[in-house]
């Protein structure tokens, strides 16, 4: 216990002090919820290192001064996805976090069902640019959002959510959509004239 860093926790003070400033503290027994970005499942989502983490994860290590075991679950004994009050979360297994689950009554039917794309917020796609911007791998921030990493690429380099550009990089990237469009146009005239000399 020598020095600033006390324990096995790689967070520094300033990431601690952005870490709470996005969560609405509350009392000891009530939900602290995340007040900033959320992925697709619900959790809150915070950038460490470059990485995007779950945010109750980060809650936890703050707490306990370690990181959380990489493939133990985080569990929620509110079953509030968004809570980050460190005394509502535990860790345990896949399995120990699916009986907790059955006991409550509640199955995981959003996952498979899903459409990521239709779910991500204007906020989401503010952050996916913010993150690929500070050098985060859009194959991360897919992983993160559970989406394709084309979709990232797509939302990074304007050609999709283009009323969330600035409006001279909205004018770019018109010039280079009507390139791929006229591309596209071109293999398209390719394909058919193929499919005509096959015909005849
Ligand atoms: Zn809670």
């Amino acid at each position: 216990m020598s020095g600033p860093s006390n324990d096995n926790s790689s967070l520094d003070a300033a990431t601690v002090e952005r870490f709470w400033s996005r969560v609405d503290i509350r009392g000891h027994d009530e939900c602290w919820v995340w007040k900033a970005s959320r992925r697709g499942g619900g959790y809150g989502s915070f950038v460490v290192n470059k990485r995007l983490e779950n945010a109750h994860r980060i809650a936890w290590e703050i707490a306990n001064g370690r990181p959380a075991t990489r493939g133990l679950d985080m569990m929620h004994a509110c079953d509030n996805r968004a809570c980050c009050n460190p005394a509502h979360l535990s860790e345990g297994t896949r399995s120990d976090n699916m009986r907790d689950m059955h006991t409550k009554g509640r199955g995981d039917s959003r996952v498979g069902s899903r459409h990521p794309m239709a779910r991500l917020t204007e906020q989401a796609v503010l952050t996916i640019r913010e993150l690929a911007a500070r050098g985060v791998r859009r194959k991360t921030i897919a992983e993160e959002y559970g989406v394709k990493p084309s979709a990232i690429h797509d939302i990074v380099s304007g050609r999709s959510w283009t009323h969330l550009l600035a409006p001279e990089a909205r004018n770019d990237n018109a010039g280079r959509r009507r390139k791929t469009y006229e591309k596209e146009l071109a293999g398209l005239n390719l394909a058919t004239s193929k499919t005509q000399a096959t015909k005849s």
